[in-house]
């Protein structure tokens, strides 16, 4: 019989190398090094979280992150390239060239770390702060999900699993670590961590956690905006980005991120296709190795309610429609701050690739011909493209854009009917010339 009072400590399964799959070949030269010297530096030294999961899915695994009973302090005596951040939760970048490998260290239970002042939670139970360091049997019930609980260690190449998190793998199931309405209190983020894991894995998300996103959906707009903008990016840029948005918009999470496009979206049909359209579109690029950036995402979720607002200020304000829209994309790209920030320097181009989409219907004369020449040309083409495949904009504008790229400039002169300027410039620009000589 079991004596009151004394609990038992819990038991990880460990799986010896022969019988599971995760091979170091699949673990980036840069994690195995950090892996090793804490290793022979006498520390507990294990691969955690998306590595290991992703290695054993077969998925190939491209960040890594490792768990250890160093200190912070002596993760940073042991490697030059180190440096420590965050104060929520500190832990240790170990940088080699473009590759960081995270290393943090195992925190307390969450029980005992409550009575310590360096945890520090708000009114609804987010934590705020979290550093206080335990036992690996301790750190595994603080991570998310079960498939993101598996420690390989690399003393012998086993893994620790405690939380049949191997087993939730095989069966493709997302399972919550305790009481996912506890957990998604404490970090309502979660709840996006979960449709970024069901959309990339294709794993189902366990009934508990969906009843207890329904209930808690509304405290995502206690995070801070930043993290937010960080989690967006992990969702959006990571090649799922289509099924994470169809999983946000089941999970009501959609409207707690860009509540603004899910009002449009429920007004107008032709939107929400031209978001599939450019989420597709992002996942093929990301697909074929093609760069993306946030800026053009963040117009396509945002141009549904500019189109909006500045039909409403051509109608009430007399503004002309390019004037419109750069007032629009300023006001809807403010109130879209308040939910998830956006660094300036995505909402500047992105506002002018919305406000230069009516410059694309004039095809004829010198300012349309400069439009090539614009530095958001690129971006702002692409846009237009997208509209086309909508049928926003006619295919007979688009194919003229796509034709004249093609183009000599002599040809270009001749579709935007052009004049040849004369070349000798000297009787036709005295001062022009005159001036680049003082230069
Ligand atoms: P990926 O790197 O593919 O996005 P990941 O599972 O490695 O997935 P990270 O954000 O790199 O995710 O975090 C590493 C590990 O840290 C996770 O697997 C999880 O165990 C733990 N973790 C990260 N964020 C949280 C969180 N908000 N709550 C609980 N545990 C977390
Ligand atoms: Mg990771």
């Amino acid at each position: 019989m079991k004596k009151k009072g004394i609990s038992k400590k819990p038991k990880p399964k460990i799986i010896p190398r022969p019988s599971h799959n995760v091979s170091r070949d699949e673990i980036s030269r840069s994690a195995l090094k950090v892996l090793y010297r804490l290793h022979k530096s006498g520390y507990r030294a294990f691969l955690v979280g998306g590595g290991v999961r992703d290695a054993l899915l077969g998925l190939h695994p491209k960040d890594f992150d490792i768990a250890t009973d160093a200190h912070p302090d002596e993760v940073r005596a042991l490697f030059a390239n180190c440096r420590l951040i965050g104060r929520r939760f500190r832990l240790a970048h170990i940088r080699f060239g473009r590759e960081i490998i995270e290393v943090a260290t195992f925190r307390a239970a969450a029980d005992k770390a409550a009575k310590i002042p360096d945890v520090l939670h708000d009114e609804e139970g987010r934590i705020l702060r979290d550093n206080v360091y335990g036992k690996i049997d301790e750190d595994v019930w603080r991570r998310d999900f079960t498939c993101n609980a598996l420690y390989y260690d690399i003393s012998d190449f086993s893994i620790w699993d405690y939380v049949s998190g191997v087993e939730d793998i095989r069966k493709r199931k997302l399972v919550m670590i305790g009481n996912p309405d506890r957990r998604l209190r404490e970090d309502p983020v979660r709840m996006l961590r979960a449709v970024r894991f069901a959309a990339k894995l294709d794993f189902e998300i366990d009934e508990t956690i969906a009843i207890s996103i329904a209930k808690n959906h509304q405290l995502l707009s206690n995070v801070p905006p930043a993290r937010l903008f960080d989690e967006f990016l992990k969702m959006f840029q990571a090649g799922n980005s289509e099924k994470t948005f169809s999983l946000l918009r089941k999970f009501d999470l959609f409207k707690m991120l860009f509540p603004e496009t899910d009002k449009r979206i429920k007004e107008d049909d032709q939107f929400l296709k031209f978001i599939h359209a450019a989420l597709q579109n992002t996942d093929d690029r990301i697909d074929k190795g093609q760069s993306v950036t946030p800026m053009f995402l963040l117009g396509v979720f945002l141009w549904g309610p500019v189109e909006k607002r500045a039909e409403r200020l051509q109608v009430k304000e007399n503004m002309s429609v390019i004037q419109a829209l750069t007032v629009a994309s300023y006001e809807i790209s403010g109130l879209q701050q308040a939910h998830i920030s956006i660094p300036r320097r995505f909402t500047m181009p992105m506002r002018e690739m919305l406000a230069m989409q009516p410059r694309f219907e004039k095809r004829r004369g010198k300012r349309a011909l400069r439009l090539l020449d614009h530095r958001r040309f690129r971006a702002a083409y692409d846009f237009m493209m997208l509209r086309a495949r909508c049928s926003e904009v006619d295919t007979d504008i688009a194919d003229f854009w796509t034709e004249v790229q093609k183009q000599t400039a002599d040809q270009r002169r001749v579709s935007f009917a052009v004049q040849r300027q004369a070349r000798s410039g000297k009787s036709r620009h005295p001062h022009w010339r005159r001036k680049s000589r003082v230069n």
